[in-house]
C-alpha cells in the first residue's frame, strides 16, 4: 500500500504545480524512481492506473526513469553499481558503503498546456 500513497502524493505535487502555472492540462509527467527506493514498480503502475482517471494526471503521459543503484565505499572510495543494500566493496571488501544513487523518488518534470 506504500505505492498508493506515493501515487497520491505525485498527483498532489503535479496538481500544485499545474495550479501555480495556471495550466489547463498536464500532458506529461516524468518521474524518477530509483531501483533502491523500495518502490514496487508493478504496484506503482497499478496504482497510477487506478488513480489517474479524474485526477490532474488523467490525460498525461507518464514516464518513469529508474536509475540503478550506485554505492561508494567509505573505506577506499571505489564506486560501483549494486542491486540491493547488502553488499561489500568490490575492491577492498569493506561493508562500509554509502548509497549515492538509486534511492531517488521524485517528480522530475511536468509538461503542461
Ligand atoms: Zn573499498
Amino acid at each position: 500500500m506504500h505505492e498508493l500513497s506515493i501515487v497520491l502524493s505525485i498527483i498532489e505535487i503535479v496538481a500544485m504545480e499545474a495550479k501555480k502555472s495556471g495550466a489547463e492540462r498536464v500532458t506529461e509527467v516524468h518521474l524518477e524512481i530509483g531501483q533502491l527506493s523500495g518502490v514496487e514498480f508493478d504496484s506503482l503502475e497499478f496504482a497510477l492506473k487506478n488513480f489517474a482517471p479524474g485526477s490532474v494526471i488523467e490525460s498525461a503521459e507518464i514516464s518513469i526513469e529508474k536509475p540503478g543503484g550506485t554505492a561508494r565505499c567509505c573505506n577506499c572510495g571505489y564506486e560501483f553499481s549494486i542491486e540491493n543494500f547488502i553488499g561489500s566493496c568490490n575492491l577492498c571488501s569493506s561493508f562500509n558503503l554509502e548509497i549515492i544513487k538509486g534511492r531517488e523518488l521524485s517528480v522530475k518534470s511536468i509538461t503542461i498546456d
